[in-house]
């Protein structure tokens, strides 16, 4: 008997090894390889072979054979190295819950295969009082479950209209039907009461899948739900290759959110997969948003995707009312700080009422650069191509790439001049700022920074859902799937950078941030009111946010996005280049791209440096291809690939991005 494997080799690509001997489907063994021994997965058997060579054995299995990936989830991997061009090696890395190392992590054991137990599948909860909309959007889904190989489903619902609801309901059919579920959320440290609400209704069935597991616990979670114990897989965007044999339903939280996009060596879509997954498996996909991803919506009005509506709130609360605030005036009216005064009004009125209050700053840290105004000195990092931060608490200049610091003496390094000047403000200046205008309120500071050791992230939510402070303020981490009711008013300090970013999905990413923000506030009975301050109100962004109208603003924003051939109404790949001689790598790069506009149908841009140019002494160079559509692409690129790799030879690592 012979075994087919896969190695993780990038530039191997797809290739397939074979060796003589047996060990199970998905599990991990050693072979010789080259001068070493390496760990491979077995991914096919045959009884015969035709390769005329002398053919090596297997080496020692591994886990004492333990299956990880089940035959479906190696047909999955196989399907996106295709689709995405990348190393099958890689996907299989990145599905396996131990590590693709040819040395085993201790304290693992096999788990047997546990009968389904359908008197267990019932929930525990009696469900909320549905209102028609949601019961509706159930109905619709159990019969997708029921026959099988449907579209996917897309629930677009406003903010607060209960699409938990809905997603629980789903999960307690398919189980009921004896099959299990993936629900998925963007990030399991920003949704703890995502993730209560789902363990709360099913108790032990939940398996949480998440990066903060230690590879053991990893590895029993993960034989958990192949086993079959645990029915309801909860987890992040890698907790959509959980090895359920039963798959009946896969649930897409906040579809729109870019974290459900992996970026690396292997560049995934999280829908992507999901609906692959979906269609392997029969089962059904449902996401779900209040601003759907333009793929999303897209694929609904075309028809691929169900479309179900939520257009209500459950307890009849009304929308956010949004107040544009336009800072150019108050600027003329003297405006000195960070916040407008209608945005201060509102939040003095709220806190003197008892209220809380939610304010969006996307930026940390005290200060975005510090400027000598002696001798024009700015403090850069020197691994990376950046100005360092100015962190006030700690008294250090930060990079916020590499994690260098240095000590902030007041002083100019260079020339030891006193008038160090701080610019651009961050997080910990609107905290600053806050302490001074409302001294008799305490607040709760959410970012990267504050939320860096084990827990604090809950710890200062749980601070604020007990009334312990007035005021959370912070990242877009505050922004996401949190529902306090005592939050009235919730202000964003500056919507420009956000929409102005150099990135064509800018506007989408910043009006479904506002939104969710918008969406924090009036969640209770007390109506909600959203204060965004802007150089730019005339911005379609905003006009339209304003309106709550997310319909209009797919219509401007696709119709922008199909006149430049944009995704989804285009195909798009970004080529990206790393390596530690610049000039070798962009040397590299640049016979690429004379590669690429060769062959006619692609239109070739750059090579140009990213931004940030360096970051950990790695230089980072980008191709940018475009092709009437995604297949085009991807055939042109599978085809030039091994001619890619040799153009790069040793002077740069590459891999591509394909939308
Ligand atoms: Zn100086
Ligand atoms: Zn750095």
């Amino acid at each position: 008997m012979y075994s087919q494997v896969v190695v993780n080799v990038p530039v191997l690509y797809d290739r397939v090894f074979t060796y003589q001997g047996e060990a199970p489907l998905g599990s991990l063994v050693q072979v010789p390889f080259g001068n070493s021994a390496r760990a491979a997965l077995v991914v096919g058997h045959s009884p015969t072979t035709d390769i005329p060579d002398e053919i090596k054995c297997l080496g020692k299995t591994l886990y004492a054979g333990a299956v990880w990936l089940s035959s479906e989830l190696l047909s999955l991997a196989e399907e996106l190295a295709h689709f995405y061009l990348c190393p099958r090696g890689a996907i299989i890395d990145l599905m396996l819950p131990v590590p693709f190392a040819a040395k085993e992590v201790s304290g693992l054991k096999r788990v047997k295969r546990a009968p389904v137990r359908l008197e267990e599948t019932l929930t525990r909860h009696a469900p909320a009082q549905l209102m028609p909309e949601q019961i509706e959007a159930i109905e619709q889904v159990k019969q997708a479950l029921t026959n099988g190989h449907a579209k996917p489903h897309l629930l677009y619902g406003v903010t607060g209209s209960g699409k938990t609801e809905v997603y629980l309901n789903a999960i307690s059919i398919a189980l009921s039907q004896g099959k299990q579920a993936i629900y998925l959320v963007p990030e399991i440290a920003l949704t703890p009461q995502v993730i209560a609400n789902v363990v709360h209704r099913f108790g032990e069935q939940v398996g949480v899948l998440h990066s903060g597991l230690s590879s053991g616990e990893r590895a029993r979670a993960w034989q958990k739900v192949l086993s079959g114990e645990s029915q309801v897989v909860v987890g992040a965007r890698s907790a959509v290759f959980a090895p359920t044999a039963r798959l009946g339903l896969i649930i897409m939280d906040e579809e729109h959110e870019q974290s459900y996009r992996h970026e690396g060596g292997v560049n995934y879509h999280t829908r992507v997969v999901a609906q692959l997954r979906a269609r392997q498996q029969g089962g059904v996909l449902l996401m779900g948003s209040a601003t759907p991803s333009l793929e999303a919506y897209s694929s609904a009005e075309r028809g691929g995707t169900k479309l179900l509506q939520l257009t209500a709130r459950p307890h009849g609360t009304n929308l956010p009312e949004v107040n544009i605030v336009d800072m150019r005036e108050e600027l003329r009216q003297g405006l000195s700080g960070l916040l407008s005064s209608p945005l201060r009004q509102a939040v003095a009125l709220g806190l003197q009422a008892g209220e809380q209050a939610l304010l969006l700053f996307n930026r940390r840290g005290y200060a975005q650069m510090s400027l000598c105004r002696d001798c024009g000195h700015i403090p850069t990092c020197p691994h990376c191509d950046v100005s360092l931060r100015f962190h006030a608490g700690v008294r250090l200049l930060k990079c916020h790439y590499c994690g260098y610091s240095m000590r902030a003496l007041g002083e100019c390094p260079r020339c030891r001049g006193q008038q160090v000047h701080n610019r651009g403000a961050g997080t910990e200046k609107l905290a600053e700022e806050l302490r001074a205008l409302f001294p008799d309120f305490l607040f709760t500071r959410l970012d990267a920074d504050t939320a860096a050791r084990k827990g604090a992230h809950q710890k200062l939510l749980t601070e604020f859902g007990r009334q312990d402070s007035h005021i959370l303020l912070g990242t877009k981490m505050i922004a996401k799937g949190l529902d306090f009711p005592r939050v009235t008013v919730a202000g964003v300090v500056d919507a420009d950078s956000g929409m102005y970013y150099p990135d064509f999905r800018a506007v989408e990413e910043s009006f479904a941030l506002l939104m969710q923000v918008a969406g924090r506030s009036g969640r209770g009975t007390a109506r909600g009111r959203v204060f965004i301050q802007t150089y730019n109100p005339e911005h379609y962004c905003l006009r339209l946010l304003e309106k709550h109208d997310y319909s209009g603003f797919y219509k401007v924003e696709s119709s922008l996005r199909r006149k430049l051939s944009y995704p989804p109404f285009g195909g798009l790949a970004t080529l990206c280049f790393r390596g530690r001689d610049q000039r070798r790598v962009l040397e590299a790069a640049q016979a690429v791209g004379e590669l690429c506009a060769s062959s006619g149908a692609i239109v070739a841009l750059g090579p140009v440096a990213e931004a940030p140019a360096r970051v950990k002494d790695i230089y980072r160079y980008q191709l940018t291809l475009k092709a009437k559509n995604r297949k085009t692409l991807q055939e042109l690129l599978a085809g030039l690939r091994v001619r890619i790799t040799d153009l790069c030879s040793s002077s740069a690592r590459w891999y591509i991005i394909l939308e």
